[in-house]
């Protein structure tokens, strides 16, 4: 199906699938295989080697194109694999200005890997957008944006960004990854790439790692594609098809995140031993008016702190609850909590991460689509 005027329930779910052509299967079938026969060398159906192309992978990455608005998608065997792909478009001596509450394996390969080829990233405050004006210099590529960030869900201007980024000629990388498609769309509101964990709200079920890169210049889809091939970390089509499976639903999902984490935010809000309570959708939320503007809808992260930011209690809160599942990740149909100081983010020092916001107490949730009455009441039993 081309993505036509569809409306994005529609796109989820038919958007790249075409019946398969020998049996008409409804379901796009697992292309379960390394290479491709020619009938005389470069006499081909489109297809030479599985790294390179995949019609399984191809399927899906018609479909991301289309739910994100964009015109191209690449997919990788991971998030991390795509975030990798994408500085590599970079050179030595290449500067890069960063949203500073980002996360953590994000962080960690600039820092850990990127730096040592000579790549210089600046990790900066982005509430205010004018900030990135400041660490502008001749040598500045790429702006690179996470919105709703992790775990603080700050919100930042995209289109801010965006103006941004323009008037210096430099990329807007957008990791989407918290907001899925189904709350916002970043290529419409001018970032150039738009990144995502897929192995969270559109894989949705936590059964696969998987990662991809949406955009709409031809230019930069080629250069991309170009480092997709050459440096593999491209995802296997039973990958594929999960992921492409789980878009069939991010609408529904969503609908049912979106619903829970508002009940569950205003309830923790009213809690006695709770202290600061994170969620894009409070009307006193700093970034409110902006998340308006961009977003569709708030989603089911929170992060939350204790009233007396006490470590040891924390720990307690995370080993008594029974639904809420102890884990890393978010974005599925089950519950999780997390403990992003010594977690997600424990590859950030403690002073860096205290100074952004990241308290020792701070808890995230990802709320999933079980009944919200079960799930406030193991919040209940569990901070007491
Ligand atoms: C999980 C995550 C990543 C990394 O993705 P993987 O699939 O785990 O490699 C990148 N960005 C954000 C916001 C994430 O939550």
């Amino acid at each position: 199906m081309s993505s036509g005027n569809y409306k994005l329930e529609t796109k989820l779910i038919h958007a790249g699938v075409e019946p398969d052509p020998t049996t008409g299967a409804i379901m796009t079938p697992i292309y379960q295989t390394s290479t491709y026969v020619q009938a005389a060398p470069g006499d081909h159906k489109g297809y030479e080697y599985a790294r390179t192309q995949n019609p399984t992978r191809d399927a899906l990455q018609k479909s991301l194109a289309a739910i994100e608005n964009g015109n191209f998608a690449l997919c990788f065997g991971s998030g991390m694999a795509a975030t990798d792909a994408v500085i590599k478009l970079l050179h030595p001596e290449d500067e890069v200005i960063v949203s500073n509450d980002l996360y953590g394996g994000t962080y960690r390969i600039m820092t850990k890997v990127f730096a040592n080829y000579g790549i210089k990233f600046h990790f900066i405050d982005m509430s205010d957008v004018a900030n990135i004006n400041q660490y502008l210099t001749s040598k500045t590529k790429m702006i690179w944006i996470e919105t709703p960030t992790n775990p603080l869900l700050n919100v930042i201007d995209i289109a801010g960004c965006a103006e941004i980024a323009k008037a210096n000629n430099l990329l807007l990388v957008c990791d989407n990854t918290f907001a899925s498609p189904f709350l916002q769309t970043p290529l419409d509101h001018g970032a150039d790439i738009v990144l995502h964990s897929a192995t969270k709200y559109l894989g949705g079920h936590s059964d696969v790692v998987h990662g991809a890169l949406i955009m709409n210049d031809s230019e930069l889809e080629q250069r991309l594609r170009f480092i997709q091939n050459s440096c593999g970390a491209v995802p296997g089509p039973h990958d594929c098809w999960l992921v492409l499976r789980g878009i069939k639903t991010l609408h529904v999902r969503m609908e049912r995140h979106c619903q829970n984490g508002e009940t569950i935010a205003k309830y923790l809000r009213n809690h006695p031993k709770v202290g600061k309570v994170l969620w894009v959708g409070f009307e006193d939320h700093p970034n409110h008016a902006i998340a308006k503007k961009q977003m569709r809808g708030f989603g089911g992260m929170i992060s939350f702190t204790l009233k007396n930011d006490d470590l040891n209690e924390a720990m307690e809160v995370l080993k008594k609850t029974k639904l809420f599942s102890l884990a890393e990740s978010l974005g599925g149909v089950e519950s999780l909590i997390g403990h992003p100081a010594t977690m997600t983010h424990a590859s950030i020092p403690r002073e860096d991460r205290i100074k952004n916001g990241l308290v020792d107490s701070l808890i995230r949730l990802s709320v999933g689509i079980e009944a919200v009455e079960d799930l406030i009441e193991d919040l209940a039993q569990a901070i007491g």
